[in-house]
Formats: C-alpha cells, sequence, structure tokens
C-alpha cells in the first residue's frame, strides 16, 4: 500500500522534449511502485504538485567528493577526520542543488559511502572507485620534480585522489585492494592532467601490460575500468585494453568517436570545470602551471559535444569541480545546452548517467522499482537548462529514497 502520492507531475527525464502529461506517481518505503494518470490510495498522503514539473533526482557522474581544494598535493596531506567532515559540507550541498546520487572518481572510501548509507548526513548516494590508480609521475602524483619521498601513505589518506602503483605486480595489487576495500568500478589515469605537476597531456601513462592487468581483474570482479583521458592516442589505445568508460576525452578523433558509438563504451565530458578553472582556477590554488594547461583541452571539449551527440554515443554529465569551485556543479546544464539539445542534456544527468553508472532502472528515473528520487523544478528545464543551477534556488522539493530532502513552504 503506498504511503506517498505525487499528483498532477508533469515529468521531464530527457526522453522526451516536451514534460509529459500530468502523472501520479506512488511511493512505498524508499521506490517508486507505480506512475499513471489519475491514481488513489485510500490513506496515501497526498502532494498535489498542480502540474509542476518533475524530474528524476540529478546523477552526477564525475565529482571528488574529497576534493576540499583544487590543490591536490596539499589535499593529500590533510587529516581524515577534517576531510570527512568537510566532505560531509560539499555532499550536502551537492544533495541541495538536486544531485540524488554522484559517482566519485577518486578519493571517496567505504566509509563516507557507509555514513551516507545508513543516514549519518544528507547527501547523495555514492557509487566509489575508492583511490584512483596513477603511475610515479602520473596525475595523481603530487610530488613535483624535487623530491621522490615515499607515497606509500596515499592509500591511508582521505584527502588524495588516487595512489601510486607502477609495473604490473604493484597495479594488480592496487587494483585487488581498492575492490576488497569497497570500490565499484576501478579508476585509473590513462593520460597526462591539468591538476598534477609532472604529468604533460597526451603521456601515454601507464604501460598496455599495465592496463590490461586491471582491466582483466576488474572484468573478472564484474566491474568495469574507467580511465581519464584527453589525447585520442592515449584513449584509442585505453579502447584497445578494455577499457569502458572515457573521463573528459576532450581531444577525441572523429574516428575514435565513430569507434565509440559504434562500440558502446561511455564518455563523461566535464566542460564546466575547465571552463570555470580558465576563470577561477588560479584563485582557488590551482598552481599556475596546471592553469596554463585548461586552455588546451577547454574549447576542444566544448566543439565535441555536438559531435559526440551526433554520433550518438553515451554522455554522462560529469563536473569534476574541486574546493571552492564545487558550487558550480549544475552550470555543466546550460553550458552543454549551447551545444546540444535540453533533452539530450536533460539525460546525461537522468537516464543515461544510470548507464554509465550501471544502475538502470534503479535511479535517474521515475518508474516502479527505482529508488524515490526526485525533484520539483520551478519552470520547465527543456526551455531553460539555467533553472537547474543556483544552488537549487528553482528547485522547491528534493526527494531522496522517499525521503523528502528539502521543501519550501511555497510548494
Ligand atoms: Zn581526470
Ligand atoms: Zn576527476
Amino acid at each position: 500500500m503506498p504511503a506517498l502520492l505525487i499528483k498532477n507531475a508533469r515529468i521531464v527525464d530527457g526522453t522526451s522534449p516536451e514534460p509529459t502529461a500530468p502523472m501520479d506517481i506512488a511511493i512505498e518505503g524508499d521506490k517508486f511502485v507505480e506512475v499513471g494518470p489519475s491514481l488513489s490510495f485510500e490513506g496515501a498522503e497526498v502532494i498535489d504538485l498542480k502540474g509542476a514539473i518533475v524530474m528524476p533526482g540529478l546523477i552526477d557522474c564525475h565529482v571528488h567528493v574529497v576534493a576540499t581544494t583544487a590543490n591536490l598535493g596539499q589535499n593529500a596531506e590533510l587529516p581524515n577526520a577534517w576531510v570527512a567532515l568537510k566532505s560531509a559540507h560539499i555532499m550536502k550541498d551537492m544533495l541541495m542543488r538536486g544531485f540524488t546520487t554522484v559517482r566519485d572518481l577518486g578519493g571517496a572510501d567505504r566509509g563516507l559511502q557507509m555514513a551516507v548509507a545508513d543516514g549519518l548526513l544528507d547527501a547523495p548516494r555514492l557509487v566509489i572507485c575508492g583511490k584512483a590508480l596513477s603511475q610515479s609521475g602520473g596525475h595523481t602524483d603530487y610530488r613535483g620534480a624535487f623530491h621522490n619521498r615515499d607515497v606509500s601513505y596515499y592509500p591511508e589518506k582521505l584527502g588524495a585522489l588516487g595512489r601510486i602503483c607502477d609495473g604490473v605486480p604493484e597495479v594488480q595489487r592496487a587494483t585487488r585492494e581498492e575492490l576488497k576495500n569497497g570500490a565499484q568500478f576501478i579508476k585509473i589515469m590513462a593520460d597526462g592532467g591539468v591538476s598534477s605537476p609532472s604529468d604533460p597531456i597526451g603521456y601515454l601513462v601507464f604501460s598496455v601490460d599495465e592496463i590490461k592487468a586491471v582491466v582483466e581483474i576488474a572484468k573478472g570482479f564484474g566491474t568495469y575500468v574507467s580511465a581519464h583521458l584527453y589525447d585520442d592516442a592515449a584513449i584509442v589505445r585505453a579502447l584497445d585494453c578494455g577499457v569502458e568508460c572515457i573521463e573528459h576525452g576532450n581531444l577525441m578523433s572523429e574516428a575514435t568517436i565513430a569507434r565509440i558509438a559504434r562500440e558502446g563504451q561511455f564518455v563523461v565530458p566535464t566542460n564546466i570545470t575547465f571552463d570555470y578553472l580558465a576563470k577561477e582556477g588560479a584563485k582557488f590554488g590551482l598552481p599556475p602551471a596546471s592553469v596554463a594547461k585548461i586552455e588546451d583541452v577547454r574549447e576542444a571539449g566544448l566543439d565535441q559535444l555536438a559531435k559526440l551527440h551526433k554520433a550518438g554515443v553515451t554522455m554522462g554529465y560529469g563536473t569534476d569541480l574541486l574546493g571552492g569551485m564545487h558550487p558550480q556543479q549544475s552550470g555543466e546544464f546550460a553550458l552543454r545546452g549551447r551545444y546540444i539539445p535540453a533533452d539530450a542534456v536533460i539525460r546525461s544527468a537522468t537516464l543515461d548517467a544510470a548507464k554509465v553508472l550501471r544502475m538502470e532502472g534503479k535511479v535517474g528515473t521515475i518508474a516502479p522499482g527505482a529508488f524515490a528520487d526526485l525533484i520539483v523544478v520551478d519552470g520547465n528545464p527543456l526551455e531553460d537548462l539555467a533553472l537547474l543551477a543556483d544552488q537549487g534556488a528553482h528547485i522547491p522539493l528534493i526527494m531522496q529514497g522517499g525521503i523528502v530532502k528539502k521543501q519550501t513552504s511555497c510548494l
């Protein structure tokens, strides 16, 4: 017997360029149980939305909830307890922007995930990879050129986004440890990056044998490998090794886009972070060498959105923001909306995001059996994606797993 009935909701989930006709949504426990016109259940609490827009709870496929500053070397040195409490604030803000599920691409551990699942804090449902794997001098090696001190402490530091491993046996051990510790997928750094000191973009990070070793273990565990990538040659090599999800992917060739469309891997662009880093990165602690790297990838990433969309590649909504830049999380909607249709942008944070997370039917949809995660929007985001911005100001109701997390009095 449903306990809650939401009436007259026009649903926008990215599957259509128009909202649905008014629908009723029945919720029991933490799940949707029935969706259709004119439902009624005796004794159920009723919220009448009078034709307002409802969306599935939003999904961000690329976040770092432990990134309390854009200076990631400094972040890795911070005390674990402080990072955990600061992450709680970062996650609460994400939930208040309407993100009811996020996929963490390096840093968050089983402890944070358990705390969220146990209701110790209001936060998005967390999907984690544990520590991202990087080689010496790769994207999570923050030591720079002037010393080689031991970095075996990284796996024990909550503020470290990744850990360092070199050679097939070390890479195998790291993959197995992350899976043992609760990783739901494995993240590798397979290219150079912006926010780290010694890895130019286009650096073929890890050997083919190392990447294949990670993929073999992840697949054997029943999951997949996602890789941080920009450069086309690095992307082709990762695909050849069996990597199934491309993070960023800014410098991908047309041939690679066609291949991904054909083979069905996923791409998670993260344009807002480059856009904002270019403007404000230095202010938030990004070292000058990193700021200089941004232009190499920023414009290419934006140009590529339409190409990916046209080719039919499944894209996830990603942001990848660090430190004081987290409040820009919803800016990716309007930024993408300049290049691709609004329904496709929305789908990247709902149904397509659920595919990226391998949680199809569980999140990103308002359908029986899915978690009862939804947001109400003041206006139609298909006409104005900016309604999803402004820290949830146009989102009067946020529900996660059947529990109301935000409800303003005007509703
Ligand atoms: Zn990355
Ligand atoms: Zn990232």
